[in-house]
């Protein structure tokens, strides 16, 4: 089968669903496409809240049939392989799509099995992951019946959606285990393959705070080789400060983790993935989320090469700027939108404490409200906890917001 649309979208996820939306708000005549597999739709930003005992599961997802935008197709089919010079994608089933204009926001892909052992013993063994819908609820259950002992939270080396995920949940369960006279018989420590907790300074000060108050032992510049669940074993190298390769391995009673993540597979192999990019992500322009060699396809959300931080809060900056700048090549103008790499992580560091951390390219804080968002705030938690939420299902899905 072949079908022709005047835009076509591939992932009908938050960066998907926003444009589409958005394009059609703006004109109900369009023809748009939109081709995702996914019977459901998730809001992952709740997942954290859920893996410290704050959040109902359920909440956080809801029939994709109901996000799409009225008037839109969905193309209930996997896409798999472009040809742009022909304008063409084409899907797992065999089906040809052509476009006018193609906008791509597959997300990110979760590299479970490039951790040797990870995949044989995730969601057992005390190892979870707030990365994946089903295994959310099994990280409550671990922190809520921790002991005490020795709690390990990983954070890998390459891009992940929202940079701050692997230590939020570390500052909910060390609040918890304080709270119950449990943190002072736990060890607590933070493989990370950042340099830093956090890369934009003013958050980064706050957050050394926190590493203190909780004693966190953070471990930088490493990263994991092997996970053991049965043995409960955890093997990291660690660059020392003449650049040499230490090993290390730290035995667990329980482990959050997260997983290497890069471009979906059939992006990767894509002649629009950056060739610059070890991580396989679309090649795009820093501003105009443009494909540089193919300027009539956009990329947005996880799966874009810009060097911004991968969010959901940086998606709704970015989809107003792919949507105008699509109008605008329709009617042949060029008065394009810029986005500026903004991008929020929402950073509870205490069951009701929250640091709003916003900030853009030049990875300055880019603060919203009127006071100092590098401060934990009860108001900021109630955003995060009840208003983003609702904003989601009923704004930015509906391209209103
Ligand atoms: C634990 C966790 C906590 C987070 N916390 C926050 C937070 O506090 N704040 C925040 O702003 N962001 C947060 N995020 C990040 C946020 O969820 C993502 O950045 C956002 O969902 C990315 O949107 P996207 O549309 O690019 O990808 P997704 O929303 O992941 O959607 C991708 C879509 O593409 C579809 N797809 C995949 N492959 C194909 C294919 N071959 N063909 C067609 N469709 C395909 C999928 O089915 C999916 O529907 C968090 C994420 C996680 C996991």
């Amino acid at each position: 089968m072949e079908k022709h649309y005047q835009i076509l979208i591939i992932g009908a996820g938050n960066a998907g669903i926003s444009v589409a939306a958005q394009l059609k708000n703006k004109d109900k005549s369009l023809s748009i496409g939109i081709i995702d597999p996914s019977d459901k739709h998730f809001y992952q930003p709740a997942w954290t809240l859920v893996g410290a005992g704050v959040y109902d599961l359920q909440k956080t997802v809801r029939d994709q049939k109901d996000q799409i935008p009225k008037g839109v197709d969905w193309i209930k089919e996997s896409a798999n392989d472009f040809l742009p010079d022909k304008n063409q994608v084409s899907t797992l089933a065999g089906n040809i799509y052509t476009y006018d204009y193609l906008v791509v926001a597959p997300g990110i892909q979760l590299d479970w099995n490039s951790t040797p052992g990870l995949l044989e013993t995730l969601g057992k063994n005390e190892v979870s992951s707030n990365y994946k819908f089903e295994l959310t609820e099994y990280t409550w259950e671990l922190i809520k019946n921790f002991k005490g002992g020795t709690a390990v939270f990983v954070n890998p080396a390459t891009p992940i959606k929202c940079g701050g995920a692997p230590h939020k949940i570390m500052y909910l369960a060390c609040d918890y285990w304080d709270k119950n006279g449990i943190l002072n018989k736990t060890e607590v420590h933070y493989i990370s393959g950042g340099t830093v907790i956090f890369g934009v300074p003013e958050y980064k000060a706050e957050l050394e705070k926190i590493l203190l108050k909780y004693n966190i032992k953070p471990h930088y510049f490493s990263k994991v080789s092997s996970i053991n669940g049965l043995d409960k074993k955890i093997v990291y190298e660690q660059k020392d400060n003449e650049g040499k390769i230490q090993n290390h391995e730290i035995t667990f009673d329980m482990c959050h983790f997260v997983p290497n993540q890069s471009a979906p597979d059939f992006i990767k192999q894509s002649p629009i993935s950056d060739p610059n990019n070890p991580y396989g992500f679309v090649q795009t322009n820093n501003e105009t989320m443009q494909h540089p060699t193919y300027p009539n396809i956009f990329s947005l959300g996880d799966v874009s090469a810009a060097p911004f931080s991968k969010t959901g809060s940086a998606i709704r900056k970015q989809a107003p700027v792919v949507t105008h700048n699509i109008l605008q090549m329709m009617q042949n103008k060029s008065d394009f939108k810029k986005y500026d790499g903004y991008s929020a992580c929402p950073i509870p560091v205490a069951n009701g404490k929250l640091i709003m951390a916003e900030f853009d390219y030049t990875n300055k804080p880019s603060m919203t409200f009127p006071f100092d968002q590098s401060k934990p705030s009860r108001l900021m938690w109630i955003f995060k906890r009840y208003i983003l939420p609702w904003l989601y299902w009923n704004k930015i899905l509906k391209g209103k917001a």
